[in-house]
């Protein structure tokens, strides 16, 4: 299981949701996929939880919102997969391995770890391209800091270090 976002986000609205359905539907369609009832279980899931999830977190919304159905981890990395192929979700790898998956419709970010507490944050877009532009100047290299994740220590962990030294 993982944490959600430091900073929560605000829920999906209504029209939000019923817009993104509909993108489901027909990107599934215009690929050749079948609007099946666990694929769109599945996006309702990343849609109600607007957040960085992963697939144990999905396969439960599916069981709380689905009782009778059987689905199980391997279906559901499937769909993420497929979702993943066509465009609708990003993944995050962290540096064990798990994953974890948000909706594409944020746009590709970075993000930061907090190493001690876990705690999970955005990278600001615009800070992020400053740090690419940067790199990129000094030393030629073009970073790709969408997709990844950067570790180190929350300004809160560090308080609480500070105040243990002090
Ligand atoms: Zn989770
Ligand atoms: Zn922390
Ligand atoms: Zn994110």
């Amino acid at each position: 299981m993982c944490q959600g976002s430091a900073i929560a986000r605000e829920p999906l609205s209504a029209a939000v949701r019923r817009a993104e359905r509909a993108r489901l539907r027909k990107v599934l369609r215009a690929e050749g996929y079948a609007v099946t009832a666990q694929r769109r279980a599945t996006y309702d899931a990343l849609l109600d939880a607007n957040d960085h999830t992963c697939v144990e977190h999905i396969l439960e919304a599916i069981q709380r919102a689905h009782p009778t159905w059987r689905v199980n981890k391997t279906t559901v990395y499937r769909n993420l997969d497929l979702f993943q192929a066509l465009g609708l979700v990003r993944e995050m790898r962290h540096e064990d391995g798990r994953a974890q998956y948000e909706l594409a419709l944020h746009g590709p970010h970075g993000h930061l770890i907090c190493r001690q507490c876990g705690a999970l944050f955005d990278l600001d877009p615009a800070l992020a391209a400053t740090v690419q532009h940067r790199l990129r100047e000094h030393s030629g290299f073009a970073v790709d800091l969408a997709g990844h994740a950067l570790y180190g220590v929350c300004a809160r962990c560090a308080t609480v270090r500070q105040g243990a030294v002090a």
